[in-house]
């Protein structure tokens, strides 16, 4: 028997669940182990509070200033037991880092021990980072990149470790991390925006981006899933026969939540509680063993963060209940894969949505303009925001047929449909007073009894708009927002930078009035972005060709799709909008072309270990097995034998079939690999990487899993899909 996975599966079933200790209420305990408001308010002077709230508005903090609040903030953590600090980034790696450093010093010579922790610890840090990729920005001899604290997110404590959000950068400047160009894409927004929100209200002075993710990710036992060589080294299975019973029932999706996973997210939820993350809903998602979780959403710096940590904790808090969280976009085959949608929009200062429809014309004028502007950004820039979310893994995902295409496209719905052909007629210059009426009347002024009726949401458009923000929907479950939220809002502040300008030129130039000129515009953004907006079935290959002929990509691999991220257009976009230069931009496509042909050689190396040490020999001895009973009759029945075994005989040669497949393929995808590695050029690498190896991936597949039908279930060393998904 093979014994490893039946422990593990004995292990599963034996579990009880986790009791969880109820903590105070939720209001109670939100942000407790945050250095947010009520902690400054507590350990800060007013000053010092002063200028960390400044901070956010763009003023720096000074050098003694900085020693008062590291000051108050060190007397805060340790007033909690805490013992440590880290400086908390988001390198290149998509993931969180940390080096944690203990308050704790003494003299030389042992004496004087006290807690320290200074103004320079706080605002700057050198960690020996060398070793995260920097696609050559910094010469990884020298090492020389710094994390400097980032005052617009707060600190927090996680375990006995004091975390500052931090940048990361280079030494020349240059952005070594995921914060920084966010921050700056942020910052471009912001300006853009204001200006535009002006037009409707001389008041607004801040212009925020708001994202609420939405994350979704499967459960697996921990020892099944450590009996998975694939799952412990890829995130997902490479092979597996799927299970009888799949989601075909559809019993799971918003099903009750099974009780062991409920204690998790009761525990996983204190700890956001804590952290400040603002957790609000949880429930099973389509797959079996598959959920999600969504916080409220806030201010995107802030959202990203916490969805860093956030991913970071449900790991920690899955340890406890022997759990493992899978983030993969496509953990198993046959079933729904996991994304994470990010819910965008524009908040004011002043407290109005620049996305949902107001109370007078005159806002809904202001929703318009900033609706139909996003679509134009999105039609402009369509490839770019396809090459924000791709990866090995999302590739799964995006055009295989299940949630979103590889197309980009926009869903408004078919009010707002209607709404933008009605402005398509707005006449072209001075608007006559009877056409100003109509329009107020019977376009701008019916807004919101229309936008109530937005309820046909359609679920296979990667880009929709939903009532009061667009959901960004073909995100992938493993990614940092900060990439595509950093896309979104660069190339959203240059549709609305060149919109401003565009109507500005026409007050001036032609002397319409302000609403006329806004008219004027909108009327050819809506002309002009025809191409993008899809209210039909995503999934169907009627819409493929359709969008060929509309002219929109469809790149379906990533290597394919990140070329966008380098077109002319892009660092164009980029260095106007000061959110990345060209070293940057370079920098990051080489990374993430590096980063995929890794994850590749990976799966490929695991599929033909397992293939090859697992399924292999697996097969050959239930081939003995049978070749044994097929001797015992031939024993016992002499010339009649092979009438008796025959099926025997026949299971025999099929199995040496199936044998023969995965080693000839083995062997030929391990060709490729050397014939791949033996590039220079990582772009044509990836491709070959992508368009050579991978294939084979499949084909091996095929064979194993004939084999997983065919074996002995006794025998089998892989935990099968039925055992994976469906142990709870
Ligand atoms: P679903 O898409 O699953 O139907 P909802 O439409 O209820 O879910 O909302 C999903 C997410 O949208 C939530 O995380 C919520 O915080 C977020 N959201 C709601 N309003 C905004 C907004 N103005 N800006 C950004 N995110 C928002
Ligand atoms: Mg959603």
């Amino acid at each position: 028997m093979s014994t490893f996975r039946f422990q593990a599966l004995q292990r599963a079933t034996d579990r009880k669940p986790v009791e969880v200790e109820e903590l105070d209420r939720k209001s109670a305990i939100f942000g407790t182990n945050v250095f947010g408001d009520k902690a400054m308010r507590q350990f800060l002077t007013p000053d010092a509070y002063k200028a960390v709230k400044d901070a956010a508005n763009g003023t720096k903090i000074d050098r003694k200033m900085a020693e008062y609040i590291a000051l108050g903030m060190k007397e805060w953590a340790l007033s909690k037991g805490v013992t440590h600090y880290t400086h908390w980034f988001q390198p290149l790696t998509g993931t969180t880092a940390e080096k944690h450093d203990a308050f704790f010093e003494t003299s030389f010579d042992g004496s004087d021990p006290v807690e320290k922790f200074g103004g320079s610890q706080l605002v700057q840090q050198e960690p020996d980072a060398s070793s995260f990729p920097n696609g050559g920005i910094r010469n990884t001899f020298e090492a020389r990149g710094y994390t400097a604290w980032d005052p617009t997110s707060p600190a927090f404590i996680f375990g006995t470790t004091l975390c500052i959000p931090t940048v990361f950068v280079s030494y020349t400047g240059e952005a070594l991390d995921n914060k920084t160009p966010l921050l700056r894409a942020l910052h471009a927004i912001d300006s853009a925006a204001i200006d535009v929100a002006r037009y409707f209200d001389k008041n607004v002075k801040k212009v925020t981006p708001t994202l609420g993710w939405e994350q979704e990710y499967f459960l697996i036992d921990s020892a099944l899933a450590t009996s998975r060589p694939d799952i412990l080294a890829t995130g997902r299975t490479l092979l597996g026969h799927t299970s009888a019973k799949g989601q075909q029932l559809e019993d799971h999706y918003f099903g009750s939540i099974p009780t062991r996973v409920l204690q998790y997210m009761r525990d996983l939820e204190n700890e956001c509680m804590l952290l400040g993350i603002p957790v609000k809903t949880r429930h099973n998602e389509v797959a079996p063993n598959q959920f999600e979780l969504a916080p409220i959403f806030e201010e995107t710096n802030l959202a990203v963060d916490h969805n860093s940590l956030l991913m970071d904790v449900m790991q920690k808090v899955a340890e406890r209940h022997d759990f493992k969280v899978l983030f993969h976009e496509k953990p198993f085959k046959g079933v729904n894969g996991s994304g994470k949608h990010n819910n965008w929009s524009l908040a004011t200062d002043t407290g109005v949505n620049l996305l949902s429809p107001g109370k007078t014309p005159m806002s809904n004028l202001q929703f318009l303009t900033f609706f139909i502007n996003t679509i134009k950004a999105v039609h402009d820039y369509e490839e770019l925001l396809r090459a924000s979310i791709a990866s090995a893994s999302n590739d799964h995902r995006l055009g295989a047929n299940e949630a979103p295409p590889a197309i980009i496209s926009v869903f408004i719905g078919q009010q707002l449909t209607k709404v933008l052909a009605e402005l398509e007629g707005v006449s072209k210059g001075k608007l006559s007073p009877e056409e100003k009426t109509d329009l107020k009347l019977n376009v701008v002024g019916k807004l919101p009894d229309v936008m109530l009726d937005n309820t046909d949401r359609n679920r296979t458009s990667p880009f929709a708009f939903t009532g009061n923000k667009f959901e960004f929907r073909a995100v992938g479950s493993s990614a940092n927002c900060a990439v595509s939220m950093t896309t979104l809002n660069t190339i959203v502040a240059k549709q609305l930078k060149d919109f401003k300008a565009e109507v500005d030129t026409l007050i001036e130039k032609k002397d319409l009035k302000k609403d006329e000129a806004i008219f004027n515009v909108l009327r050819e953004y809506i002309k002009q972005t025809k191409a993008i907006l899809f209210e039909g079935d995503g999934y169907s290959e009627a819409w493929e060709v359709e969008a060929k002929k509309r002219g929109l990509s469809n790149h379906k691999t990533t290597p394919e799709a990140l070329k966008a991220k380098v077109s002319k257009k892009a660092v164009a976009v980029f260095g106007e909008m000061d959110v990345m230069n060209h070293v940057e931009v370079e920098s990051r496509y080489e990374i993430e072309l590096e980063e995929y042909v890794k994850k590749i050689q990976i799966e490929g190396r695991v599929l033909g270990d397992i293939a090859r040490n697992h399924v292999v020999p697996t097969a050959i001895k239930y081939q003995n097995v049978l070749i044994e009973n097929v001797k015992g009759l031939k024993e016992i029945f002499g010339k009649d034998f092979e009438k008796i075994a025959g099926e025997q005989i026949n299971l025999i040669k099929e199995i040496s079939g199936h044998i023969e497949g995965i080693n000839s393929k083995v062997e030929a995808m391990t060709q490729e690999r050397r014939t791949a590695n033996a590039l220079t050029n990582t772009e044509k690498m990836a491709a070959a990487y992508c368009d050579k190896v991978k294939p084979y991936f499949d084909q091996i597949r095929y064979h194993a899993d004939k084999l997983e039908l065919l074996v002995d279930d006794e025998m089998w060393t892989l935990t099968k899909y039925r055992e994976l998904l469906f142990t709870k």
